[in-house]
């Protein structure tokens, strides 16, 4: 497993020597991560939390958990790759952010918006 930049190295390789590049446009890049979230939901789909958890267990359908978690990191490294956008710094920014409006203190073991906490 290589770090960031080595998998967007090899996505890149992958799409350039398909001359895919033509389709990689915000708008489509954008879809098909959506849509591969959607397939990985489709694992879990009409099982209860149990069974949903049991699946993870299960080696078909982890091997089928693992092939859509790919595809959607696939998707992202593209357009992430194609518009420059620095992945680590962009997740880097978005904990600092998600820290600010989520304080430990006040969210600890709770499910909260952090627009119902401004109200508190
Ligand atoms: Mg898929």
């Amino acid at each position: 497993m290589g770090d960031l930049e080595d998998l967007r190295t090899l996505v890149r390789a992958f799409i350039e020597e398909r001359d895919w590049v033509r389709f990689h446009n915000a708008k489509d890049l954008s879809a098909a991560i959506a849509i591969e979230a959607a397939e990985l939901q489709e694992v879990f789909l009409w099982k209860t939390r149990e069974e949903a958890d049991a699946a993870m267990r299960d080696p078909e359908a982890r091997r089928r958990v693992e092939a859509e978690v790919a595809d959607v990191m696939i998707f992202l490294l593209s357009l992430a790759d194609r518009y420059g956008v620095d992945l680590a710094a962009a997740v880097e920014r978005k904990v600092r952010e998600n820290a600010g409006k989520y304080p430990a203190d006040k969210v600890r073991g709770r499910a909260v918006k952090y627009t119902e906490l401004k109200k508190e």
